[in-house]
């Protein structure tokens, strides 16, 4: 239960005066429903008005203030076109005062002719007249404030009425207990919560409340992981300590690299303890977490216990199961698939072995952890691509078996500090070494301009017998584009290469997905247009060539994923990054990284560094590590010193006991961080 004093702050933004159905649309276009979301949408900066009384040319392109009165109306003759106020200064300079898109009425109530008004906008110039296009004007009695905060807006709603809300919503937020450790919040000489959230919407450039206000945050994060952890590792689970007579059985093809046998007595030795592993594994593409992750499941086989292992697809899932069955061949181990595609009998046999004990490790999707599914002894958990799992689901997966030991792998390359953000309740080890014999990938970047020349360059490549993926651009507004485009591109090369080109994306349902990816594994197809899908796991050696269009429309750690899908077999693979030709400053040094390193971990932190870490743990990347307050300049930094403050407040402090632990605990209410506590408290 959220504790009563946190009351006022999520009472619904229509408590707030001045909020009718109008305004509360707007609120609501900007997500701001609670009181506590007006109060946590922060200014991002200053408008300055300069005070003028007179219109002056030397002027154009600043914001002034000054008083004006309302000549004359010119409405345009189409009634889409739009309405313009001729306005003059107190000497008699004309200004056009210009509305567009509303109706000629409404601009008529809001500058009624003669009534001298307080005016403020950009000046501009429009052709030899001035203009100010959708003034700001003073309401009655009031005067505009030489200088305002402004905040990220939306249609109907303004920086003075937002400030106004805003100021309500500080009004109503409570004085709340300090959670921070003192001696910290001394160091950074941070103000009280609630001054600090006063401060931030009194002066948005107070680097220090802000500072303070992104702590929080970031802190109520770190704390929710640690407490998971804690919790996790406090239920007794059992020691699985393989003998090894499985993985001596087992024939490799080549020897373990250093980084993988590091690993795999980490994880060795994690699996000997009763208290759950809880262990991330990070591994650039090709880094060989596979392996891995069969050993951890043979050490569970060998204690008598079953595995599972996650995959975030179907494709993936079956590859995987694949990958094992031949790679444990000859062991007597029986490994079983399960999706959400197995219906009727197969899938009744595989229930049953899984229940009997029969199957040994089972491979699938989330199917694996449905209800129907029982185990007869779930030692151990792999997930592949981690991060496609939130927290909710780590610890759903858990609940299955008797708090099975937790192995989760990922190859996208987190900057490490960010890794405490998302997975700060676990261990983690890296795949820092790549198996031997990798030739680098080597990535051009080349103007969408040249196509034509990239389209014969993949002629080239197809007629010496090689396969190539060509991954369409990433359409932000709708999947419906996305699709769009892959199609379309898949069209164009069929009428120069045929049906050697297949077409994978989104919409596909799993059969026509596998078929498509099937037919491209055996080399029926030589070339693969896919929307993003092919970014996880998906290995066939024989592609040397990717073509990723708009490559400046993706993230550099899916960009980095997406090129990992080549350079799986001997020989150069070459990587086509096609780039738009108005590119920004950021985009150009990203992609000239691409093409400087295939060493996801420095991609990682370079990213870190040019963009912030905002867009890190934007929503695409996680659900639960998404700041709002935090400043990305300052999130580093921040989240590694609240990782070690929430650390220190359970295993030395006395966790949520006692008075700081009560003020934590509120922190946690406070920034919706409570969700993994209830689970643990259900579970
Ligand atoms: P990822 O970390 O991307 O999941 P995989 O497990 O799919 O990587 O491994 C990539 C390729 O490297 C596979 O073909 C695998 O057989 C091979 N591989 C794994 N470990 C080694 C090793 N120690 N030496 C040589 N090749 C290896
Ligand atoms: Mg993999």
């Amino acid at each position: 239960m959220r504790p009563d004093i946190l009351n006022p702050l999520f009472a619904e933004a229509t408590v707030l005066s001045g909020v009718g159905p109008a305004v509360a649309k707007a609120l609501e276009r900007l997500r701001l429903t609670r009181v506590v979301d007006v109060a946590f949408h922060l200014p991002t900066g200053w408008v300055d008005r300069l005070p003028r009384e007179e219109l002056m040319h030397t002027d154009v392109g600043r914001t002034i203030a000054i008083v004006l009165t309302p000549r004359e109306y010119r409405v345009g003759r189409s009634p889409k076109g739009p309405t313009r106020v001729q306005a003059t200064d107190r000497l008699g300079n004309y200004v056009s005062l210009t509305y567009f898109g509303g109706s000629s009425g409404y601009v008529k109530k809001l500058l009624p002719l003669g009534d001298a008004k307080q005016v403020s906008g950009r000046l501009d110039q429009y052709g030899q007249e001035l203009q100010i296009i959708h003034p700001e004007l003073a309401e009655t009695g009031e005067s505009l404030r030489a200088r305002e905060a402004i905040y990220p807006l939306t249609e109907g709603m303004t920086h003075r009425r937002l400030a106004t809300l805003a100021d309500q919503a500080v009004g109503r937020a409570p004085i709340l207990p300090e959670w921070i450790d003192r001696s910290l919040k001394e160091r950074r000489d941070w103000p009280d919560w609630r001054e600090a959230l006063a401060r931030v919407h009194a002066d948005p450039a107070d680097a220090v409340a802000r500072a303070r206000l992104g702590y929080d945050e970031v802190f109520a994060n770190q704390l929710a992981m640690a407490l998971v952890r804690q919790s996790t590792r406090a239920r007794k689970g059992r020691a699985l300590a393989g003998d090894g007579r499985l993985r001596d059985m087992l024939k490799l093809p080549y020897a373990l690299t250093g980084a993988q046998a590091r690993t795999v007595r980490e994880v060795e030795g994690d699996l000997a303890q009763t208290a759950p592993m809880l262990r991330l594994l990070q591994g650039d593409v090709g880094s060989g977490k596979t392996l891995v992750a069969a050993m951890a499941l043979l050490i569970a086989v060998e204690a008598g216990a079953q595995g599972a292992l996650l995959a975030p697809t179907e494709i993936l899932a079956r590859q995987h199961g694949e990958t094992l069955k031949r790679t444990l061949g000859g062991l007597p181990v029986e490994i079983a698939v399960l999706t959400g595609r197995d219906k009727g009998r197969a899938r009744e046999a595989t229930l049953m072995g899984l229940a009997d004990g029969s199957i040994d490790i089972l491979v699938g999707t989330h199917a694996i952890f449905q209800e129907a599914v029982g185990y007869r002894d779930l030692g151990l958990v792999v997930v592949d691509e981690q991060h496609r799992f939130g927290v909710a689901e780590r610890l759903l997966l858990q609940a299955k078996g008797k708090a099975p030991h937790l192995l989760a792998m990922t190859a996208t390359p987190i900057p490490r500090t960010l890794t405490l953000a998302q997975y700060g309740e676990m261990d983690v080890s890296r795949l820092d070494e790549m198996p031997p014999g990798r030739e680098p990938i080597e990535t051009r970047v080349v103007s969408e301009e040249r196509l034509d020349e990239v389209v014969n360059a993949l002629g080239r490549h197809l007629s010496e017998g090689g396969q190539a993926y060509w991954v369409c651009p990433l359409v932000e507004e709708s999947e419906k584009s996305d699709l769009a485009a892959a199609e379309a591109r898949a069209e164009t090369l069929r009428r120069r290469f045929g049906d050697r080109v297949g077409l994978v994306h989104g919409r596909m349902n799993p059969e026509e997905k596998d078929a498509a990816m099937a037919a491209f594994s055996a080399n029926r197809t030589s070339v693969l247009v896919a929307t993003t899908v092919i970014e996880v796991g998906v290995d066939v050696p024989n592609a040397r060539l990717i073509v990723i269009e708009h490559a400046d429309r993706f993230g550099l750690a899916q960009l980095h994923q997406l090129r990992g899908r080549v350079g799986r077999g001997g020989g150069t693979s070459i990587c086509l990054l096609l780039r738009g030709s108005a590119l920004s400053e950021t985009s150009r040094a990203r992609l000239a990284l691409m093409r400087e390193t295939n060493d996801g971990f420095r991609i990682a932190e370079e990213d870190l560094r040019l963009r912030g870490g905002g867009e890190w743990l934007g929503t695409r990347q996680s659900g639960e590590a998404n700041f709002r307050l935090a400043p990305p300049d300052q999130l580093a930094d921040l989240i590694a010193c609240a990782h070690d403050d929430a650390r220190l407040l359970i295993e030395r402090d006395g966790g949520l006991e006692g008075r700081r632990g009560d003020a934590a605990r509120i922190a946690l209410y406070l920034f919706e961080r409570d969700a993994a506590v209830q689970l643990l408290r259900g579970g």
